[in-house]
């Protein structure tokens, strides 16, 4: 029932029946109760029906506002309406539940759709003008690929995509007729979305597409409302993928920060200031303590900087936890090399070094906000890599936490160092399984492209259970081997061992083999080379934009979820 006693129309109920053009019989749509509509933020095209819940966002210096509606598409009253084409073999069709907007528009969608060259392929866009036949200003028809097998939901990722897609382009400053951008826009999304899974899909994805990096430009960003069509049994699905939104975007903004604002003290006040939202609890080790304490990788990476290294400790427990899962991020704030001095154009990227322990940030306070029943401690090793007088020297012995030493043959390979301090203090934590998450090797990005993390672990099981659940979360991700025979690159003449092999071959599985000479025996570990996902040099796809594109929080989120039921780490 509306706020106002005005009983919305019933979307999914009556239009939820799709005939396939190629499929004898149609699909039955899941019953579903009619329910509340909720929306926040007033916008100036918002149906007043709607009951408003805060659940407003500031985002990304962009100001996004998510409700859900089981209103009709074709009765939104949005700037602009997206909705699905699956590709048939009859040519384009569209997506189960829109065939009101089909008659609003005299019967003509599927022929304008063909007439405009749709095809129904992932993440493609056609517009179609409402022309006064519908509430909506403009339709935006985004491709879904193949309608799925009858009885079947929608796969998670193409939903995501496809309204990640829909809302990167709803929200682009465009100009309009009196040469003026809109201070804000209302987006409706008449995606598939009568499964909890799709809602959230469906969520996640046009929040994450609606991301908008404004924080240092001079014209703000258009403000959007964004409205799912979708039952009101799926209100938790939503509320899931917008806090897991909400935790990638928070860090799409620390990546995509100026490296000058973000020394590894400001990261560790943002660990703070978010944790104090979510009730997670948050310790800093400052240089002095990290010196005292023993901590040689940090205070080695960090001397060549004025601005020092720091170790944020973030704890979530749940009362009911049975299991302890420790994560731990590669935070280089900036890395120079250090005295083995990057190239210019190499170090042009390397803000985004720190988008390991940025995961680490946002998917504690998420699995918190999301109230999983897991424990969860989360260490950010924070230094910044510069030559400054003080640096360390390539063939200096520095201690790790715990007390191996490691002669530092390569400046530039000092994430293993910061990390073997964060992986060794984690294991006091006694967790059934710790994962450490860095963009710490080129060769990463060499095997497997910018898109797909490499993960290694304690044995080939947990890499490959790891992997899994990553690629379910809607992140591509590999199991990678250990071959025995790289290890003994990593021996030193003078330490316990080197942090770099002389031997330039598998690149990506020396870093792992040495991060796994600190994980204790008897402790499952995973460790997530994301070098390549983390940054987005080239064109956005998706839901992902150019820069940071905060890889690994769902993949984390998840694997805190798997390890809360038990699921993780397995035999
Ligand atoms: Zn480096």
């Amino acid at each position: 029932m509306g706020a106002d006693g005005v009983r919305p129309r019933v979307f999914w109920a009556r239009t939820g029946v799709y005939r396939r053009p190629d499929s004898a019989g149609p699909i039955p749509a899941a019953p579903m109760a009619p329910v509340a509509n909720k929306v926040c933020c007033p916008s100036r095209r918002q149906p007043r029906r709607h009951r408003r819940v805060a659940q407003c966002n500031k985002l990304s210096f962009v100001t996004v506002s998510l409700a859900t509606s089981e209103s009709a598409p074709e009765t939104a009253e949005a700037d602009v309406l997206v909705i699905g084409v699956v590709q048939t073999p009859g040519g384009p069709a569209a997506a189960p539940g829109l065939s009101g907007v089909d008659e609003a528009l005299g019967g003509t969608l599927a022929d304008a759709l063909a007439a405009l060259g749709a095809t129904g392929e992932p993440e493609e866009l056609t517009k179609i003008p409402g022309g006064g036949k519908l509430p909506a200003t403009l339709v935006l028809a985004v491709g879904l690929g193949s309608a799925p097998e009858e009885g079947t939901s929608f796969d998670a990722e193409r939903l995501r995509r496809a309204a990640g897609a829909a809302l990167r382009s709803a929200a682009a400053k465009k100009a309009g007729a009196n040469g003026a951008s809109p201070a804000s826009k209302a987006v409706t999304l008449a995606l598939p979305s009568l499964t909890p899974d799709e809602a959230e899909a469906v969520t996640t994805g046009a929040v994450l597409g609606a991301y908008s990096f404004r924080k240092y430009r001079a014209t703000p960003a258009t403000d959007l409302a964004i409205t799912v069509l979708t039952g009101d049994g799926n209100a938790a699905a939503v509320n899931r993928g917008q806090v897991i939104a909400k935790a990638v975007n928070l860090v799409r903004d620390l990546v995509n920060t100026s490296p000058l604002d973000l020394p590894p003290a400001a990261l560790a006040a943002e660990a703070e200031r978010v944790a104090a939202e979510t009730g997670v609890a948050v310790e800093v080790l400052d240089e002095v303590a990290l010196k005292d304490g023993g901590y040689g990788g940090l205070t080695g990476v960090g001397q060549g900087s004025t601005r020092p290294p720091r170790l944020v400790r973030m704890s979530y427990t749940h009362p009911e936890a049975t299991q302890t899962v420790a994560f731990v991020g590669k935070g280089i704030t900036f890395d120079s090399g250090g005295l083995s001095l990057k190239p210019p154009k190499s170090m042009e990227t390397m803000k985004c070094d720190m988008s390991g322990a940025a995961a680490v940030l946002a998917a504690t306070t998420a699995v918190a906000e999301l109230g999983l029943p897991v424990n969860v401690v989360g260490y950010l090793c924070a230094a910044e890599n510069m030559p400054g007088g003080a640096a360390q020297r390539p063939s200096d012995i520095i201690s790790i936490y715990g007390g191996k030493t490691v002669e530092v043959m390569n400046t530039d390979a000092e994430g293993r160092l910061v990390l073997a301090d964060g992986i060794v203090r984690s294991a006091e934590d006694d967790p059934v399984l710790i994962v450490d998450i860095a963009t710490l090797t080129g060769a990463a990005t060499v095997a497997l492209g910018g898109r797909t993390t490499g993960v290694m672990g304690s044995s080939d099981e947990v890499a490959a259970q790891v992997a899994t659940v990553m690629r379910a979360a809607g992140e591509a991700a590999w199991a990678m081997p250990f071959p025995e025979e790289l290890r003994k690159g990593l021996d030193s003449t003078v330490a316990d061992l080197t942090n770099v092999s002389g031997d330039r071959e598998g690149g990506m599985l020396v870093a792992g083999l040495f991060l796994k000479e600190f994980v204790p025996d008897g402790i499952a570990w995973a460790h997530l080379d994301i070098a390549g996902p983390a940054f987005n040099e080239k064109a956005p796809f998706g839901y992902t934009p150019k820069g940071g594109t905060g890889a690994a929080v769902r993949a984390l989120i998840a694997i805190a979820a798997e390890t809360a039921a038990g699921r993780l780490p397995g035999a």
